[in-house]
């Protein structure tokens, strides 16, 4: 009897970390068969049969891999910073899709008097960093857009990601505290990494070359 083993499922978004992801994957000889730009699949075969890539939100790709649903991922800090537990193995930094995490607001506004509104998706990276300073604030959840915040006065200040500032300028927002620095990172579901050993760690090996070839 042929014995079939499960290919092994990797979690990524598109966007951003596909294309940030697809050169280091090329250089590990990795290729998908199919651009999630143009293509409506969801799971897309690649070069390797025993690999395929899994699509989903950015924001999913920690719940995929804790669960089992996918073997392995490829995830932002940020997202990370978000997801509770310590479910997951982080083996790996990529160091692709670079920024930082800032605190940012009109930069010539005082605030108004009390605690601080801050509006922001990352909403346990802003509790701890105020936390560790111990000033209170209030924290208030958006899903996307928080440069509109401070503009209609929804929020004092927003905490998001920023790469070169563009967005935050052209609403007439400043950076004004540096958090943390954001890049991505690989996470590993833990049964997976103990089932499949041999074939992860080989994965491993080959993306953090991949990651050194590309510095
Ligand atoms: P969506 O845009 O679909 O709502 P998302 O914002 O989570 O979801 P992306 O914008 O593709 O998805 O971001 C994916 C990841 O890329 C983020 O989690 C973060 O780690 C990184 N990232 C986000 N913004 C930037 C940026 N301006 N520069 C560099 N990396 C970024
Ligand atoms: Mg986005």
């Amino acid at each position: 009897m042929l014995l079939m083993v499960e290919p092994l499922k990797l979690a990524l978004s598109k966007g951003r970390i596909f294309q940030e992801i697809l050169p280091l994957l090329a250089i590990a000889g990795i290729y998908p068969r199919d651009d999630p730009k143009t293509s409506r699949k969801l799971v897309l075969d690649t070069n390797q049969a025993d690999l395929k890539l899994v699509i989903i939100r950015a924001a999913d790709v920690p719940t995929y891999v804790e669960y089992g649903a996918a073997d392995f991922g490829v995830a932002g800090k940020d997202v990370l910073l978000e997801h509770p537990g310590n479910g997951l193995y982080e083996p790996l930094d990529l160091r692709i899709a670079c920024c930082r995490m800032m605190v940012a607001g009109e930069p010539e506004v005082t605030p108004r008097s009390g605690r601080l509104r801050i509006a922001t998706k990352y909403v346990h990276s802003t509790r701890r960093f105020y936390a560790e300073r111990g000033e209170q604030v209030e924290v208030i959840k958006l899903y996307g857009s928080m440069e509109l915040a401070p503009l209609v006065g929804l929020a004092d200040r927003i905490v998001d990601l920023v790469d070169t500032g563009n967005t935050l300028r052209a609403n007439g927002l400043a950076p004004l505290e540096h958090i943390t620095d954001i890049s991505s990172r690989l996470v590993v579901n833990k049964a997976s990494m103990k089932m499949r050993h041999q074939r992860i760690k080989e994965f491993i090996c080959l993306m953090a070359e991949a990651v050194e070839k590309q510095h």
